[in-house]
């Protein structure tokens, strides 16, 4: 159905180039292309999917960066539906039993508030502070308007509202596990901005919460319940074949032209024309041989590529140079994945659900890895029956020094944590060890700097959007929002120019 749309619209003059063929930049191309638009997708690398990377060899699939998703953006929902990618989505088996390690011991994370006081994950003080913690939680000593609020830590507004023991047993390795960084070191405000507006509207979280559910459900029984709202899967979920199925869907209909591989891009320039707005961005880009190469002219850019490469890229408006210097540095999280996989019979001790996640505390019991997620327990289909395949992830801000170790080094480092934390007996019969010098960007605490050098690159470069994981959440949901939201804005961008232009709109 959706190609049919886009074969009718393809006579579109418009060009727009994208820059980045991650998850953001396919989805940004997809949307364009089925609103009749002439995209061209300019990527570095030898392959669209960027951070995700799925592989299939010697009867195994695995994913090397993102392992599952969530479709709790709307943008997410709305463009499953139209790529018709909802027959390949695979939820994982028990996905809500997840573990996280206490006193060497993986111990259920507790997922109802009765599951919480029998459960042995939290002291009976914590327990408390966290039921209690409508009447509990302390305000902050900042102002609401000041920089020190506006930069408050990830660490201190959970220990502001349920201390210390929740800081360093759920927040710190569900941070470790979801983005590589730590507490202490990560904004607040821009790495849970719902959470962050629920203490601006209600105070306290669990009051917030609930309230915000409720007014949820009332909404919804309100609505006649649309397709998307039928369709849409709760919790998460990966694809048949990993989660590069995503990305490899986006970019089915694309041909050579229009995803131009190995295709780095190194500068742009924009000059405004006499006559019209538009036309006016023209992109050199990295060709075969090292070559310099000059495309065609564009109307209207989206960029993808990570802040740290469009530093590096030079950026002309009117003739003139547009430096970059306002661009802060943002810090990068250098992460290890370890595929291992062991005989069912060498797992004395094997765990059934999502996967375990390991708080830094937990160092001092002699772990070293992040976390490790029991990926063919998830997903049966990724490994024969008589083995277990294990996904685990090591480095980030705890132990970036570790993240770059050698392939032996992490071998010994995962095996053992797996044989304290689940028996695992032996060697792997099966390792893998992919290393992303740059996995993560850091949500640091002067984060807003960031965000606001993204908004004045778009508002001074006419025709300019940015999208991607750099901009407003790092899971892949929250980026394919991202590119779908880009993608809008240059419709609505090219539309209003061409009124301004008085010429026809396509
Ligand atoms: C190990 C790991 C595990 C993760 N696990 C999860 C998970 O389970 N769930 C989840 O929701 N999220 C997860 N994430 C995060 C998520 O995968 C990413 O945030 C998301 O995929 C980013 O998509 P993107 O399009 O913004 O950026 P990217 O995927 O980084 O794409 C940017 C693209 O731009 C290209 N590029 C760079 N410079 C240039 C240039 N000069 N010219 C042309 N192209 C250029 C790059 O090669 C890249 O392909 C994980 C990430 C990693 C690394």
């Amino acid at each position: 159905m959706a190609s049919t749309k886009i074969q009718d619209k393809q006579t579109s003059a418009k060009r727009v180039a994208v820059v980045g063929a991650g998850v953001s930049g396919l989805a940004a191309a997809y949307k364009l292309r089925s609103h009749g638009l002439n995209v061209s997708v300019f990527e570095a690398e030898g392959r669209a999917g960027g951070k995700l990377r799925s592989v299939s060899r010697e009867g195994l699939i695995w994913d090397e960066g993102a392992n599952t998703m969530t479709e709790s953006e709307i943008e997410v929902r709305n463009l499953f539906d139209e790529l018709g990618i909802r027959d390949k989505q695979q939820v994982p088996i028990a996905q809500n039993k997840r573990y996280i390690v206490r006193n060497g011991v993986p111990v259920l994370i507790p997922t109802s508030p009765i599951a919480l006081i029998m459960s042995n994950i939290l002291s009976a003080k914590s327990k408390f502070q966290v039921i209690l913690e409508p009447f509990l939680w302390k305000k902050s000593d900042a102002s609401k308007v000041s920089d020190a609020y506006n930069q408050e830590s990830v660490g201190r507004f959970f220990q502001r509202h349920f201390g210390q023991e929740v800081v360093d047993y759920l927040i710190d390795p569900f941070v470790a596990g979801t983005s590589a960084g730590d507490p202490q070191s990560l904004s607040m405000r821009h790495s849970f901005p719902e959470i962050w507006d629920l203490e601006q509207r209600f105070g306290s979280i669990i009051v917030g919460a609930l309230k915000s559910k409720l007014s949820a459900k009332r909404e919804n029984s309100g609505e006649t319940k649309s397709s998307v709202k039928k369709n849409a899967l709760r919790g998460s979920f990966s694809f048949q074949g990993g989660m590069q199925t995503l990305t490899d869907m986006l970019c089915k209909d694309l041909s050579k032209d229009e995803l131009k591989l190995k295709s780095k891009i190194l500068s742009l320039s924009y000059s405004h024309g006499e006559k019209s707005t538009l036309e006016n961005w023209s992109l050199s880009h990295a060709s075969d041989r090292d070559k310099r190469s000059q495309g065609s002219s564009f109307d209207a850019v989206i960029m993808t590529a990570p802040l740290c490469n469009v530093k590096e890229m030079k950026i002309m408006k009117g003739g003139k140079p547009f430096p970059l210097n306002f661009i802060p540095e943002v810090s990068y999280m250098p992460v290890s994945v370890i595929i291992t996989t062991f005989k069912k019979e060498n797992v004395k001790r094997p765990l059934e659900g999502f996967g375990v996640l390991v708080p830094s505390n937990e160092q001092q019991n002699g772990l070293k890895t992040l976390g490790t997620l029991f990926s063919s327990i998830m997903f049966p289909d990724r490994a024969p029956d008589n083995l277990y395949l294990y996904t685990t992830f090591v480095g980030g801000r705890r132990n970036k020094e570790l993240a770059k170790a050698s392939t032996d080094e992490l071998k010994q480092i995962v095996t053992s944590d797996l044989r304290q934390l689940m028996g695992v007996e032996g060697e792997p019969t099966f390792l893998n060890h992919f290393y992303w010098s740059k996995a993560f960007p850091l949500y640091g605490r002067n984060y807003a700097s960031v965000v606001e050098a993204i908004e004045k690159m778009e508002r001074d470069l006419p025709g300019f959007f940015y999208a991607g994981n750099h901009k407003a959440g790092l899971s892949v949901g929250k980026a394919i929002a991202s590119g779908c939201k880009a993608a809008d804005l240059v419709i609505s961008y090219l539309e209003s120019s061409h009124q301004k232009d008085g010429s026809p709109s396509k």
